[in-house]
């Protein structure tokens, strides 16, 4: 990870206001600010030991199933309960913040929407 903090820790560090949904000692998630769906969340770890979901993935695999957990929980709550999940993973790929991050996608989507 860089030096600076993420966008996404200044949110769990309350330093930039968010629509927080939920949150818990290890995940936060809150409403996108560009929501491309009726329900678009972004459900994060709150460490920003790693910068996308492989690297996610392979250093800390419980966290990333428990990150999956949480999404569906939301998605119960707050949508009819199927959703997509989203890992945007690489510049190239549309990732802009490099704190690893999933889109919980919920509702009657766009054709096409990607996140
Ligand atoms: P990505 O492009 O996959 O890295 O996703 C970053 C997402 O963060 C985008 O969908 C943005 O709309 C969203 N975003 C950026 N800043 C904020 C913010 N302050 N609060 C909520 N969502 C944000």
């Amino acid at each position: 990870m860089s030096d600076s903090p993420s966008i996404f820790s200044r949110i769990v560090a309350r330093e930039i206001p968010a629509d927080i949904v939920f949150e818990n000692d290890e995940i936060i998630a809150f409403r996108d600010i560009a929501p491309q769906a009726p329900l678009h969340l972004l459900v994060v770890p709150k460490t920003d030991a790693y910068a996308d979901v492989t690297e996610l993935a392979a250093g800390d695999p419980q966290l990333l199933a428990r990150l999956v957990a949480t999404a569906k929980q939301l998605a119960e709550q707050h949508s009819q309960g199927e959703f997509r999940l989203v890992f945007n993973t690489g510049a190239s790929a549309g990732q802009t913040i490099f704190h690893v991050h999933a889109h919980l996608l919920g509702g009657t989507l766009a054709e096409g929407t990607l996140a």
